[in-house]
């Protein structure tokens, strides 16, 4: 296939949190807000004068330091973090909105905030740290509005001044949702038989989305569908089997590379926030706050394994079967952080019943933050791929023998 015009320049925003268009945002005296879970809605921080940063954490080398201060068992992400906080990453940021969700990344922010390290010359800069509900019934969306109104709404008011009204607040969804739209129309490609998008450009488009000021890159993601629609795939296939990939959130497109190089196509991508969830547009009526409906889509679209009331669970393993069906995959990578609670436990019982009750072919894995260079995750994936690829031609010489 023809290289996409814009990939190179998306990648290259992939290289650094504080990337190109961050530095021309904040230059233009926007501010820049910190995240690091679907739970705080990315909407709230793209409110008048303001950007979300979805924080990652690219080329992390060593984690030395943040696991002197965490620990082993701490996930990668939260040490990765914290190392390149330390560093000094990212003294840019105007405030860090946490979510007190998992122990490992209020660590992490415990001890930014503890070292002081992004706050020196910053008199409003501030932390949050929300307690977002288990479920998605009515009192649950009534405890989250009132922790996101108190502890980021009020403080984006009264450090910064932000306009935090009812028409800020729909011009925000606006916004977001024609990212979505975008997104959306683009991942719809890859239902196709022989898609005119790999995963790994639409995951760099994804990512992108979610770690530059929206308002930048709107133009050229408009310019890429447009040429998406027009894209000649390779007459011969590049792949042998499609997946659905499942787990925690992906920093890192290599790791899609590494799947794709070894013949598992990537047609949808089901992370803790990326496309699904992550870009459904938020649907408002005229009678309630909006932030009232925020919160409750964003309770209600979380794929998130803390969610453990059983209606929620069941929902996972439904919605896992849903998009195999939907984007035509022959079976399901699921995928852990290393030492991530949340995924170990979903990772672990979903791929037993995704395989022997819905009869899915899946591969388990956990990896590390930065997973390009593990020889052990290209093995067993060449492994899988081979596997569902026999199973798929034995299926298909039983149908013949069936229709002879
Ligand atoms: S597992 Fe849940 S709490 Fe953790 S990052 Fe994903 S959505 Fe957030
Ligand atoms: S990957 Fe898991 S342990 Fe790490 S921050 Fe996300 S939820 Fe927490």
């Amino acid at each position: 296939m023809k290289d996409l015009k814009h990939l190179i320049y998306f990648e290259k925003l992939l290289e650094d949190a504080n990337n190109d268009l961050v530095r021309q945002a904040k230059a233009e005296g926007k501010l820049a807000l910190g995240y690091t879970c679907f739970h705080m809605p990315e909407v709230l921080l793209n409110l008048p004068n303001c950007f979300s940063v979805r924080l990652r954490a690219p080329n992390t080398g060593s984690m030395e330091v943040a696991t002197y201060y965490m620990c082993n068992g701490s996930c990668e992400y939260s040490r990765a973090l914290l190392e390149r906080a330390m560093e000094g990453n990212y003294k840019f940021l105007d405030a860090i909105c946490g979510v007190d969700l998992c122990e490992a990344m209020n660590r992490c922010m415990e001890n930014m905030e503890l070292l002081h390290i992004q706050d020196e010359n910053k008199d409003k800069f501030f932390y949050t740290n929300t307690d977002v509900a288990y479920s998605d019934d009515e009192d649950s969306v009534v405890h989250t509005v009132e922790q996101l109104q108190r502890k980021v709404l009020n403080k984006l008011h009264e450090n910064y001044g932000v306009d935090i009204s009812e028409a800020a607040l729909r011009k925000a969804v606006a916004e977001h949702n024609e990212i979505c739209r975008l997104i959306t129309e683009i991942g719809e490609f890859r239902k196709l038989e022989n898609p005119p998008i790999t995963g790994y450009e639409f995951h760099v488009l994804t990512l992108a989305t979610y770690t530059c000021p929206k308002y930048l890159i709107i133009d050229k993601l408009r310019e890429t569908l447009e040429e998406i629609k027009t894209r000649v795939p390779d007459e011969k296939k590049k792949y042998r089997i499609k997946v659905v990939v499942v787990g925690s959130e992906i920093d890192d497109p290599d790791l899609i590379k590494l799947m794709e190089e070894n013949g598992a196509l990537v047609v949808a991508d089901r992370f803790c926030y990326g496309s699904f969830p992550g870009r459904q547009e938020i649907i408002l009526n005229d009678e309630e706050p909006v932030l009232k409906q925020i919160c409750r889509h964003y309770l209600q679209h979380t794929e998130c394994p803390r969610h453990c009331a059983p209606h929620r669970v069941q929902h996972r393993y439904d919605f896992v079967n849903q998009l195999v069906k939907d984007f035509h995959a022959d079976g399901i990578i699921y995928e852990q952080m290393k030492f991530c609670t949340y995924w170990s436990y979903e990772r672990t019982l979903a791929s037993y019943i995704m395989s022997n009750e819905y009869k899915i072919p899946t591969l388990s894995i956990d990896r590390p933050y930065r997973a390009r260079s593990s020889g052990q995750l290209r093995t067993r994936i060449q492994a899988f791929v081979e596997n569902v690829e026999i199973k798929k031609i034995k299926a298909k010489r039983e149908q013949n023998s069936e229709e002879k």
